[in-house]
């Protein structure tokens, strides 16, 4: 059994190390600094909590700091994963805590500490490291045979995500105790299968069976299953991801949860938990199955909903988007939001609940470590501009991608070898791009473009991608514009007001300061035609700007009738009222939906009055 993702061998390039850049400067590259939870944590000495945020922030953080070969970074993570190590109990117990209190620790946190043992070792192939997963795990084995510890809550949801770790050591031990531990677990964990009926219908209720990021775990269970126990892959995670978006899914490739399933209305919220954590699903699955639908999956939420709900700064972020945002205030009554609480969509520090601003950083890097492959020969997965360099044959080989993919569709690709050798290069195609070109030679799109050959030396081709953009269905008669990866939305030009405070003892100051944002644009309109004309715009230093996206579509759009929803002046209803032609006609730009921070999405085409 291999590890999925190899020791990093890729190191970002263009806008993707912008965007890496722009994140070690924001949130993810100062929370240590001055956020109680992770600056004064349990797992490094402190009061503060010592369970599932410092090892999700690591989780993301890790990765950040080495792909961008920053000193003071990697400095800081290895500070804490030293301090956790060294806390480490004589029995092999790594979370905090006392002893008599262990029966009642949630170990969710041990599955995600160790996964982050993992992640820490692929960079930096620590021994010490190694030695102490190995320690934590078996001693979470011998306290689940001697029912000292046993799963509930969490754990008991996401008892998969141990495999992870476990995988890892069984690579390097082969002991019959690790792949024990792995069946206790599954024993122990839920069944997910049971629990289908309830992700039809949404409920005003918390419960864990609907909980929106324990389902998008959920999803590379049976793939994680298949490697780690060596059983036959039945794709059963199709079969709950078409359920799951058939009652749930949006615009933009994730379901609502707010931050339980919350049906298929287009102003519910969904969690960024929810979004990194599919993402990392879909990774997964990708490299496990090779059923490159999960890549086309991954691209969409990706390229969409994840830069749609962190600042463009990366300093503040929402626990819920909308894919119909007209406003980011508070509600000054009841919710919106089925479980969520009335701040639940405001950009700031730690709206509505802390676990989103510990959990965001995996986004970008984890999706970047997945964007090439080895298993026959090289294949890039994902078309983000990127260096790899890796040995065939003990040869070494260099890949370089130059792209402004997903802004533009063509993709450079530069491989260099020190001598000849023969190896397979591999292109995942996205299936929206019905043909392509390489260089000047036109194909049909069967999924990859494939060579095998002797590569010698420097070799070049671009490959090049097709869309027209259009328009596709969405419940309720709404349509969404789409063009290759990227969805498109109305923009609402909005005042940001910026709150600083302190609440429970944490500070929110700028820039770690929460922002409400209310809408100054007029957004109730509807699709003239179904014609857009794409304008390729230089953009400026952020990729996903709000300011200024690096593309647009115009298009003309007719103002239409549309109200709130009932009791609420901030929430637009999710159809309009009519969708008959009224006013003059407008030109628009419509923004990818990544860059828009106040949106309308699924709009009505509109119709001659009758
Ligand atoms: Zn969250």
């Amino acid at each position: 059994m291999n590890h999925y993702f190899k020791k990093h061998k890729i190191k970002p390039q263009g806008w993707m190390r912008q965007q890496l850049e722009i994140q070690a400067k924001g949130l993810s590259g100062n929370l240590d600094k001055f956020w109680p939870d992770i600056k004064d944590s349990a797992w490094i000495g402190g009061d503060r909590e010592g369970w599932e945020r410092v090892p999700y922030w690591l989780d993301g953080f890790i990765p950040l700091a080495w792909f961008l070969e920053d000193e003071d970074m990697k400095g800081r993570a290895d500070k804490y994963i030293n301090a956790i190590v060294d806390r480490q109990k004589e029995d092999g117990w790594i979370c905090p805590g006392n002893d008599e209190d262990r029966k009642h620790y949630d170990v969710w946190a041990v599955f995600l500490i160790g996964k982050v043992f993992t992640v820490y070792w692929e960079f930096t192939g620590s021994e010490k490291v190694k030695e102490s997963l190995y320690k934590a795990m078996k001693c979470l084995y011998q306290m689940m045979v001697e029912d000292k510890v046993s799963l509930f809550e969490w754990g008991k949801f996401r008892w998969f995500e141990c495999l992870i770790p476990l995988h890892f050591l069984y690579d390097h031990y082969q002991e019959d105790w690790i792949l024990e531990l792995g069946k206790i677990l599954r024993e122990q964990g839920i069944k997910f299968t049971d629990y289908i009926e309830c992700w039809k219908r949404p409920m005003n209720k918390w419960v864990l069976e609907t909980h929106a990021v324990n389902l998008m775990m959920m999803l590379k269970y049976e793939a994680l299953c298949s490697k780690f126990f060596g059983e036959p892959y039945e794709n059963v995670a199709e079969k709950l991801w078409n359920i799951l978006i058939e009652y749930n899914g949006t615009a933009v490739g994730t379901t609502t949860g707010d931050e339980c399933l919350a049906g298929l209305k287009n102003n519910q919220g969904t969690e960024l938990c929810a979004v990194v954590e599919q993402m990392y699903s879909f990774e997964l699955l990708y490299h496990i199955t090779k059923d490159s639908i999960w890549a086309e999956r991954l691209e969409k939420i990706a390229f969409n909903a994840l830069p749609a709900t962190i600042s463009d700064d990366m300093w503040t972020h929402q626990y819920v988007q909308q894919v119909n945002q007209i406003a980011c205030i508070g509600f000054p009554g009841k919710s919106y939001f089925r479980t969520n609480g009335s701040e639940a969509h405001i950009f700031g520090l730690e709206p509505h609940f802390g676990c989103c601003t510990s959990n965001l950083h995996q986004g970008w890097p984890k999706l970047l470590w997945s964007a090439f492959m080895e298993d026959d020969g090289i294949e890039c997965t994902m078309m983000l501009p990127s260096t790899y360099e890796t040995k065939i044959s003990d040869k070494n080989v260099k890949v370089t991608l130059v792209t402004e993919y997903p802004f533009r569709h063509s993709c450079k690709y530069i491989v260099e070898t020190e001598e000849p050798v023969e190896f397979q290069f591999k292109v995942r195609i996205p299936a929206w791009s019905k043909q392509y070109k390489v260089d000047e030679e036109m194909k049909d799109n069967e999924g990859y473009w494939v060579l095998k050959q002797v590569w010698d030396g420097k070799q070049e081709f671009t490959i090049t991608l097709f869309d027209e953009p259009h328009l596709v269905d969405r419940p309720s008669g709404l349509k969404v514009a789409e063009y290759g990866p990227l969805v498109f939305c109305l923009p609402i030009e909005a005042e940001y007001k910026m709150h600083e405070y302190e609440r429970d003892g944490v500070e929110r100051k700028f820039p770690y300061c929460d922002y409400e944002l209310f809408p100054t644009s007029e957004w109730r309109f509807g699709y003239n035609s179904d014609t857009f004309s794409p304008c390729e715009n230089e953009g400026d230093e952020i990729p996903f700007s709000s300011k200024q996206p690096r593309i647009t579509l115009q298009t003309q759009m007719r103002p239409i009738e549309w109200e709130y929803e009932d009791g609420y002046d901030s929430v637009a209803a999710a159809c309009p009222t009519g969708a008959e032609r009224e006013g003059d006609l407008v030109t628009m730009a419509l923004y990818p939906y990544g860059c828009a921070k106040l949106r309308m999405t699924e709009m009505p085409l509109t119709i001659n009055k009758k």
